[in-house]
């Protein structure tokens, strides 16, 4: 090795620390790997200093760490190590509405095309279409329903529905709806995944509902360069998001339930609504807020939908992790 170079951590690997641990994120490979205090405080400590300058302060023995962090390519040796500086912690989002989730039931009584329209206002790029068992609503409104989305910013529709509406996702409909990424069909006989032919995700489920409250799961973590600098900032499940429930009440999700107004009974803007302060409110609540969240090294990668309440100056997660087991990744 080098004595004369310096080293450095990659700009896109990042080293935060936890009550019960500290743990890299390695955001171009998508990868979390766990270290210990003790390694997280060297890799703090040596990041920017001359291989020289390391040995002399840490002894011989640390470059079998360094050796393996160059291994694993989390660090590099450089002879100007002023020429990488960290990433821009800036965000930028290019439309005001990322996602939404229509949910559509037996008593749902709101207008379906309308509220896809003005969410199409407000640039939404995701969709979730939620009609549950009890639904009376037809294979007419249904096309009705995805006749509004074809010419909106939505990128993306993933739509769960009873077993019973199979025939109205033939390979046409597919053809025509090329922005639909997954079905989910709710009352299946058997649980079944596959892919069709126009790479939609097919899911057969036995259920015969949603189940809205979430696992707290690794499986579940995002963590991309946009998601980790978005956490800092704001509450990634949250933020940006609406949800109709089936009784048209207007929330920031789903199964939560202080709500902004009701499609069904009165003649509610979705727009002025989400716009106004009292439903962003949640928006900027991040983890590094919450207590028991804002000491947990996966508080930049863990999404979750889960409401908020803020008691004694203090804001808490209702639906939090008890049962939650590390990720069990790499270790040093
Ligand atoms: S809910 Fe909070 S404490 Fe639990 S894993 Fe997520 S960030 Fe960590």
């Amino acid at each position: 090795m080098d004595k004369s170079k310096f080293l450095r951590v990659f700009t896109d690997c990042y080293l935060v620390e936890g009550d019960d641990g500290c743990v890299i994120y390695d955001l171009t490979r998508l990868k979390l790997i766990s270290i210990t205090k003790i390694t997280y405080d060297v890799l703090k400590e040596i990041d920017g200093k001359s291989i020289d300058f390391i040995i002399s302060k840490f002894g011989n023995n640390i470059i079998e760490i360094i050796d393996y962090f160059l291994t694993e390519e989390i660090c590099f040796l450089t002879d100007h190590p002023e020429n990488f500086p960290k990433i821009s912690e800036d965000i930028y989002f290019e439309n005001e509405c990322y996602s939404a989730i229509l949910e559509i039931g037996s008593s749902s009584q709101y207008d379906y095309v309308k509220v896809i329209n003005e969410l199409n206002q407000l640039g939404c790029q995701m969709l979730l279409l939620s009609i549950k068992s009890d639904s009376n609503i037809t294979s007419e409104e249904i096309s009705k329903i995805f006749n509004a989305t074809t010419n909106s910013f939505l990128k993306c529709i993933d739509v769960v529905i009873p077993s019973s509406f199979e025939n109205v996702f033939s390979m046409d409909f597919f053809n025509q709806n090329i922005r639909v990424n997954s079905v989910t069909y709710l009352g299946s006989e058997e649980f079944k995944t596959e892919t069709n032919e126009n790479y939609v995700s097919i899911k057969r489920i036995k259920d015969e509902e949603l189940n809205w409250t979430e696992k707290i799961v690794p499986t579940n973590f995002t963590f991309t360069l946009k998601s980790f600098m978005e956490s800092k900032k704001y509450n990634t499940a949250l933020n940006r998001k609406i949800c109709i429930d089936e009784f048209g009440f207007i929330k920031n999700y789903i199964n939560h339930q202080e709500h902004f107004g009701n499609l069904s009974t009165t003649d509610v803007s979705i727009s002025q609504v989400f716009r106004s302060s009292e439903f962003q409110k949640k928006w900027d609540i991040h983890n590094d807020l919450i207590e028991k969240c804002k000491s947990c090294k996966f508080r930049y990668c863990c999404f979750s939908n889960s409401d908020l309440h803020y008691s004694d100056e203090k804001w808490y997660k209702l639906n939090s992790c008890e049962n939650f087991e590390p990720v069990k990744v790499s270790a040093n």
